[in-house]
């Protein structure tokens, strides 16, 4: 419950300290108080509007609050919320098959979470391995990459190279592999007999929007292809138009046995992820060998339909390609001295400063000020990432704020 305003206080202020009060302290948020989302727009709880380059992490692909999606959910709700998988709903078959078929995958399996989606992931690639590749059991193990980020779990962070992650979080699971990230020859001297699969996201994202080398995916496919091993990818955050294609391993023209997606799957409503595969992986799956009370609850997979159909008839992807090379070219054009490196795929950048400008936050911080919300990542970093309804004007007008603090 909100406590009210006292002596001087502003309700930001108290609200802030409320939460630092009472809450576990594994965030550093902006001091911001969100209390409305409208398309790029957020309200905090005295009224400012900021823009927001942040998308929750390219959750909110769709825009805050889309009506349409609202809507769905709202008479989902009002109608049928939850089963459990114990027994079948009327929403959940057809968002199966809307999204096998907008993604080109055989089968899909719901869950909630994106650390979820890649825990299942990360089971049905050791299961292929000993069910199908013929690997001893237990020794299967899957290539990962340094810097990646797939999530918070235990067996997740354990094979994490970000030391924030790790935490002291040990003992942790072993069966992984970790090589550079971008370095195919690095991959191919990590695959043995006991090889599962390679599994890294397209591009890394909490990494600071690091885009492999050109040829990597290609590279990565062509490995798993010769040593019969599987090429899982990771698009939580990469995936559903946010580089200016559905999927980001489009931009190589290749295809992975098996996808893990989640965020924009719902547009920001409600917690969907998914494991998109082969039916030679999916089958993997027998009854009761693994699941989740939530996945693929009738809300879930109302929002998800309708956050889908958003996606395909505003055309988002279409516009995030568009808009990306403007973006891109605004970016470039900045007149600063303080940019090292940017690194732009669709509306996703990471605008990554020289050791001399100083830390990112200060700059996001600054930014705030002017009304325009985004995050740094691993310190150097600004990461851009709206959502894709954004408009080219605003687009200008944020670019023009960066510019400005970068000054
Ligand atoms: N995988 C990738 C590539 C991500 O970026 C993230 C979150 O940022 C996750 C997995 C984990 O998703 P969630 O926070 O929904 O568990």
């Amino acid at each position: 419950m909100r406590e009210a305003t006292t002596g001087t206080a502003t309700l930001s202020e108290t609200l802030i300290e409320q939460e630092e009060r009472w809450g576990a302290h594994n965030y550093h948020p902006l001091d911001v108080v969100c209390t409305k989302g409208e398309g790029v727009w957020l309200t905090d709880v005295e009224g400012r509007r900021y823009m927001d380059f942040l998308a929750a992490y390219s959750a909110v692909n769709q825009g805050h609050n889309h009506p349409r999606i609202v809507e769905a959910l709202v008479a989902q709700a009002r109608t049928l919320a939850l089963t459990s998988r114990a027994f079948r709903n009327d929403a959940f078959p057809p968002l199966l098959e809307k999204l096998c078929r907008l993604t080109g995958f055989d089968k899909a399996l719901l869950m909630n979470s994106g650390a979820e989606a890649v825990e299942t992931a990360l089971k049905a690639m050791r299961k292929w391995a000993y069910d199908v590749k013929g690997v001893p059991y237990p020794q299967a193990e899957i290539v990962v990459a340094e810097g990646n980020f797939h999530g918070r779990t235990t067996t997740i962070v354990g094979f994490s190279t970000d030391p924030d992650s790790t935490s002291r979080f040990g003992p942790f699971t072993p069966g992984f592999r970790i090589v550079p990230y971008g370095d195919l020859r690095a991959v191919e001297a990590a695959i043995g007999p006991s090889t599962a699969a390679i599994f890294v996201e397209p591009i890394q994202g909490e990494a600071g929007v690091l885009i492999p080398p050109a040829g990597y995916l290609r590279g990565l496919r062509d490995l798993a292809d010769r040593h019969r091993c599987l090429l899982v990818l990771d698009e939580v955050q990469s995936g559903l138009g946010r580089t200016g294609k559905l999927f980001a391993f489009e931009h190589e023209g290749i295809r992975p046995d098996g996808v893990t997606i989640g965020k924009a799957l719902s547009g920001g409503l409600y917690p969907v992820s998914a494991f998109l595969a082969s039916k030679a992986v999916m089958d993997v799956f027998t009854p009761g060998i693994h699941g989740s009370t939530y996945g693929g609850n009738p809300l879930a997979c109302a929002v998800a339909s309708a956050a889908l159909d958003v996606l395909v008839e505003e055309k988002l992807v279409e516009r995030a390609a568009t808009l990306g090379a403007h973006l891109e070219a605004r970016l470039r054009g900045m007149k600063t001295e303080k940019v090292e490196e940017v690194r732009v795929r669709g509306l996703w950048a990471g605008v990554q400063l020289r050791e001399s400008a100083g830390p990112a936050r200060p700059y996001c911080l600054a930014l705030k000020e002017r009304g325009m919300l985004c995050k740094d990542t691993h310190a150097q970093t600004i990461r851009l990432a709206p959502p894709l309804v954004i408009a080219r004007e605003e687009l200008d007008w944020a670019v023009d704020q960066l510019e400005a603090v970068l000054a």
